[in-house]
């Protein structure tokens, strides 16, 4: 997961946030519907837990698996967990093209 890809953080209920994140070059996910991926940093060595171990957790995208050029994700958000509460924290970032 790129840290700068998350484009819209829209709360939905409760901690319960959907994230959506770019994908590169406007490609579609095509994930089968009920299938999850694991999220991790793109840097694993850069995002471990108390125990050294990097951080991957499963989760069950929202989007149509042939939505172009998005993923998204539905995600709680735990007070002590490692993913939801970095992901949460996770600032949206607009393409460079956006600023001109
Ligand atoms: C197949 C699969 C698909 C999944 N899809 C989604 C999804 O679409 N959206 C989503 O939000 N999650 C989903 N999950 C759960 C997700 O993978 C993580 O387990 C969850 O986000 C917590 O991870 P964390 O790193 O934030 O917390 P961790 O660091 O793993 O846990 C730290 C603390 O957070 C609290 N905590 C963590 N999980 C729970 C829990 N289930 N109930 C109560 N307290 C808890 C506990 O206090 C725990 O000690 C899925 C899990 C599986 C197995």
């Amino acid at each position: 997961m790129r840290s700068d890809a998350l484009r819209v953080n829209s709360p939905d209920f409760d901690a319960t946030c959907r994230f959506v994140f770019e994908l590169p070059n406007n490609e579609a996910t095509l994930l089968p519907v009920a299938s999850c991926i694991t999220v991790r940093a793109s840097d694993p060595e850069s995002f471990k837990d108390a125990k050294d171990k990097p951080i991957v957790r499963p989760y069950t995208p929202i989007s149509p698996p042939d939505l172009k050029g998005e993923l998204v994700l539905l995600i709680k958000r735990y007070e002590n967990g490692n993913m939801s509460k970095y992901i949460h924290s996770l600032k949206v970032s607009y393409p460079d093209s956006h600023h001109n």
